[in-house]
Order: structure tokens, then sequence, then C-alpha cells
């Protein structure tokens, strides 16, 4: 994935009220932007105590969205809980195949590993062969289906390629691919075992191993999102898009100190409903102090009109330095984090099976 021109932007406290004119906004957020900018870039910086203030004023700063008094109110049942430990090893086991770029020996392990955890799971294949820059590479998303009694569908994304131009750096991708596969393994442990053989009791969920997310060369519409923008047009012609009520992306989810980001790219009141769950564990210091507008695998469904959220961590590392780099390693990442997504996730499904 990447972000669009600027990395981070304002926190939704900052944000403009829209009778505010295009160019007060401007000189407003001009100031605003370059000071919230100095404190994320020393959020994550080597003065702990002087940083840990800095973040938790910038979170408490930031005020709840609209929806969540009324979504609270209404709803007494009981949270979700993921399997955070096993994730976690999910998380350790996928990393030690070490790279897996698109077609690669480690990536055709991999996939032997994902199916063999959906042994007795409904699971198809998307597979096709992508023309790039860099040569022909085989593609296979691969899509586990948990039917529900509703009509219509959740699919829930997470990329498990690793970046091929960074092939031969040590670059192994415990965060950017690895957490993303696991935390897909570990909803179709919870999916499986609440549905107990039976339809689930709400929408049917998708879960999408998708693959070819990375850019072979250099990020740009034709270099990136290989998978999803292929499954976004199968589903497209196949009538499957109308069907999907919710479509949210997982990546780079697991740091150490968990900051979802509120991407623009993605659909406002789904935005919200994801921070409603959270909220209701307890989670919400973790999710949108900042904004920008992020490049992700949601992005060909999005310009279908399909509601979609990119769930991720970004920045990755003081100024994003174990971002596509060699030290984007098991060390950095926490069980924590999962289950705080995991969680959130899942109580995000329940809360869309509701509606
Ligand atoms: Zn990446």
């Amino acid at each position: 994935m990447r972000t669009s021109a600027s990395k981070i932007e304002i926190p939704r406290a900052f944000r403009c009220v829209p009778l505010c004119p295009l160019w007060l906004r401007f000189c407003l957020l001009l100031p605003l932007t370059a000071a919230l900018a100095s404190t994320a870039a020393c959020s994550k910086g080597p003065d702990a105590a002087a940083n840990a203030t800095a973040k938790s004023e910038a979170r408490a700063a930031t005020p709840a969205p609209e929806a969540v008094p009324a979504v609270r109110a209404a709803d007494n049942a009981p949270l979700p809980h993921i399997d955070a430990k096993r994730a976690f090893e999910y998380t350790r086991e996928v990393t030690a195949f070490g790279p897996r770029y698109m077609g690669n020996e480690n990536h055709k392990k991999l996939e032997r590993y994902i199916l063999d955890h959906l042994k007795g799971d409904q699971v198809e294949d998307d597979t096709f062969t992508a023309d790039t820059v860099e040569g022909k590479f085989p593609v296979r998303n691969i899509i586990a289906k948990f039917p529900g009694t509703k009509d219509g569908i959740i699919a829930i994304l997470g990329h498990y390629d690793t970046n091929y131009p960074l092939r031969n750096t040590g670059y192994v991708g415990a965060n950017d691919g690895g957490s993303s596969t696991a935390i897909l393994l570990e909803f179709a442990n919870q999916l499986r075992s609440a549905a107990s053989g039976k339809k689930r009791d709400g929408y049917s969920v998708w879960l999408v191993w998708t693959d070819g997310e990375e850019a072979v060369k250099t990020w740009s519409d034709t270099d990136s999102l290989y998978g999803t923008r292929h499954l976004a047009e199968k589903w497209e012609k196949d009538g499957t898009l109308k069907k999907i009520k919710a479509l949210m992306v997982m990546d780079m989810i697991a740091p150490t100190d968990l900051a979802i980001l509120r991407d623009t790219n993605s659909t406002p009141w789904l935005l919200d409903l994801i921070y409603a769950a959270a909220d209701r564990g307890g989670y919400q210091s973790h999710f949108y102090v900042f904004q920008t507008a992020i490049e992700d695998d949601h992005l060909p469904f999005v310009k279908r009109g399909v509601p979609c959220a990119d769930v991720i961590d970004m920045p990755y590392g003081y100024n994003n330095v174990f971002h596509h780099t060699p030290q984007d390693t098991m060390d950095k990442l926490s069980p924590q984090s999962l289950e705080i997504v995991g969680n959130t996730i899942l109580e995000t499904i329940r809360m869309l099976d509701r509606r």
C-alpha cells in the first residue's frame, strides 16, 4: 500500500467546519498540520516520556464519532474474543517462510499453509497471470466462504504476498503481509467454531487472502493491487459486488504501539461503525488519531461503489522506518495489537449483522 502526497494529516479534532472557506481552512490547517507532524514524528522517538505525553495529548484531542453513543446504548451483547496468542503464532509461522513474493517457492508453501488451515471450509481460488513490467507472475487470491442466513456478504481482505523489489534484502514482511495473513486465519477459526457446521446467524462472511498487493517495481495504478483489481472486475461481472454490504481490508495491523489511522479513501459510515465497535471493547484510543488517504486493496472496490474500510496502522515505527525494510520483523509486533484489531473487526461484523 502507499499513502498519498503527505503521509500524516490532521486528526478529526482539527478538521474545519464545512462553512469555513477553503483559503481559511488552508491558513488554519498549515500550522496545525506542521504541529501534528512534529507530534507524530516524535511520538515514537527515543524520548519515551515526552513522546508518550505528546501522543496521549493528540489522542485526547480526538473526538468520538457521533454514531458511538447510539450504538452503545442499544446493545449489551458480550464482546467477541479472538485467540490472540494463536494469531501471533500464525504471524510467526508465516514470517518464517521468508520472502513470499508472487510465484516464488515460499509463496507456494504459504498457499499450502493457508489451505491446510482451511480444511473442511468452503474454499475457492481466483487465479490468473499478471503481466507486469518485471514479467509474468502467477497470482492466486484464496477465498474462504462462511455462509450466513441473511442475504448479503461481508468481505474481509488481507494480502499474503511480500514485496518483490525487496526479495534479496532479507525482507520478510512480518507486519506487512504476515499480520494480515494471520488475522484472517484466526477469523476463519472464529467463524468456523461459531457456526459449528451450520449457516452463521447473519450475513455470509468471505475471507480473502489477496495476492499481488505489492508493486513489482514502483507503485502506480498499473503496478500494484494485482489480485484485487482482478477480483473486483470478476465480482462486478458475476454480480457479487452488488451483494457486498461491507468490505474491510486488514493491513499492517500488529505493531506494538497500535494506531489505526482514519483512511480518507474509505467509506465514512463504515469507519464510524468500526470505531463504535472499538469503543465497545475499550480500544478507541488505538483508532483514528491521524488521518490520510491510503491506497490499498480496497481501492478497486471503492471505485466500484462498495462500502469499504482500510484498517491499517501507519506510520510503522518512528518516521515509518520499518515499512518495506528488512526491519519489518516479529520483534516489532505484539499479540495485544492483533487482539485489539481482531476483536474490533469481529464486533463490527456482529454490528453489521444487526443492521
Ligand atoms: Zn507493503
